[in-house]
């Protein structure tokens, strides 16, 4: 007998038919003896729909009230699981995040997880009873309703798995598996039995959401055994583990893309210390989080300055550095949001060479302009505009040698 999280993504319970299919799974897995606890996502589109709700009310709602009101999408999956179990017989309760005792900080619609006592649903596997969680949400020590970031849930799962010490964390969504691209863009993506934490990190910080960012964080940190697969098949998918020596003879496992940035410009910068502090402290201070950054030096005394920001801090970003932009005397802010980040990875990379080259080549050939570059150990990523991005990956994936034969 184990103890098993499974979490179910927004396509996995669409509608009353899907919720039904996996009722079935949920209790074929309980009939093999094992304590059972599920986590549930929103049907798919509610969340976005909730969303677009509030937006017409205002375009800034308040951020507390807008967790409430996301919250209601994994309330209502978490209720109709919970009834549709009951009525096949079975023992079910739905927790709410707060039921739950799934404690975070107060952010507001990107809240972390702080702590998770596990009491109330020990007490209910005690009893056999299936435990359905609505993912997404918690509570703050203010007893505030938080929700976790989009794609959220699968941290709640991975979480609810490190806290109970669970075997293993099952997560089901519409692919069946973690694959060296995104299926639904390169047809010729292969599907990996196994990943490492470390590549699966990356990739996810790269766009690829299968898993929200900071699951992976928490797999890795308590070391939980996550299994990706589908809900629409009985196939095995992709485990998540710990990296192991042969990983190091592939030299990349994957290609990302990530349509969510944008990058400004302010041009004709003075070229003296301190302008760096002045143009990134105000970003700093409003929260955003600067992914790439490069400055090119021109002939004379100023320098054109260029980052990334997520799509979302965009206007904010513009907003700040128009201002920052008069107090330098810089002569002009521009904005672009219709970039893509594309990159390659793979620990092997560690030990070649030739990737970058390889990947600058290929872009090339596909006469895509590579507008910025950046490099970590395991991965190099490129900036170009967004609308060639569906075809570097495709290129990219077969000049590595990972097209499916
Ligand atoms: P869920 O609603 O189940 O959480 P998501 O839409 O958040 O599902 O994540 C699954 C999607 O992730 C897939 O439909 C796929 O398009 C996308 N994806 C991006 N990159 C990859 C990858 N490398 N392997 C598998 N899926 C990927
Ligand atoms: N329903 C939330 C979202 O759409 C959380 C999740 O699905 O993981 O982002
Ligand atoms: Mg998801």
């Amino acid at each position: 007998m184990s103890l098993i999280v499974q979490k179910y993504g927004g396509t996995s319970v669409a509608d009353l038919e899907r919720i039904n299919v996996v009722a079935k799974r949920i209790s074929s897995t309980f009939e093999q003896g094992n304590d059972l606890v599920v986590i549930l996502s929103a049907m798919a589109g509610v969340t976005d729909g909730l969303i677009s709700k509030a937006l017409q009310v205002t375009t800034k709602p308040d951020k507390r009230e807008l967790d409430v009101l996301l919250a209601t999408g994994e309330q209502i999956t978490s209720a109709l699981m919970a009834i549709t179990l009951q009525t096949m017989n079975y023992s079910a309760i739905s927790l709410l995040g707060f039921q739950a005792n799934v404690l975070t900080n107060t952010d507001h619609g990107n809240a972390r997880i702080v702590e998770i006592d596990t009491s109330r649903i020990s007490f209910h596997l005690d009893k056999r009873k299936i435990v359905i969680i609505a993912g997404f949400q918690g509570w703050d020590p203010d007893k505030n309703i938080t929700t976790l970031g989009r794609g959220g849930s699968d941290t709640s799962a991975v979480a609810i798995a490190a806290a109970l010490n669970a075997d293993v964390c099952e997560i089901y969504t519409d692919v069946d598996g973690i694959y060296t691209a995104d299926p639904n863009v390169c047809k010729k993506a292969r599907k990996l039995d196994k990943i490492s934490y470390d590549e699966i990190l990356e990739m996810a910080s790269l766009g690829a959401k299968v898993l929200q960012i900071r699951s992976v964080e928490i797999a890795k940190k308590y070391n939980v055994p996550v299994h990706v697969r589908s809900s629409f098949s009985e196939e095995e998918g992709t485990m998540v583990v710990n990296e192991y020596p042969e990983m190091e003879s592939i030299i990349v496992s994957g290609v990302t893309s990530n349509k969510d940035e944008a990058r400004i410009t302010l041009k004709q910068v003075p070229d003296q210390p301190g302008i760096a502090e002045k143009i990134f402290n105000p970003i700093t201070d409003a929260g955003i989080v600067v992914d790439m950054i490069i400055q090119n030096t021109w002939v004379g005394d100023t320098t054109d300055i260029t980052f990334t920001v997520p799509m979302g801090d965009y206007e904010k970003a513009l907003e700040i550095e128009t201002e920052v932009a008069k107090n330098i005397m810089a002569e002009e802010v521009r904005g672009d949001s219709n970039i893509s980040k594309v990159s390659v990875t793979g620990v092997g990379m560690k030990n070649h060479s030739g990737v970058a080259s390889l990947m600058f080549k290929t872009l090339a050939a596909e006469n895509i302009n590579i507008i910025m570059i950046s490099t970590s150990e395991i991965r190099i990523s490129c900036v170009i505009e967004e609308k060639y991005t569906e075809l570097a990956v495709r290129a990219l994936h077969t000049a590595f040698g990972l097209d499916k034969q």
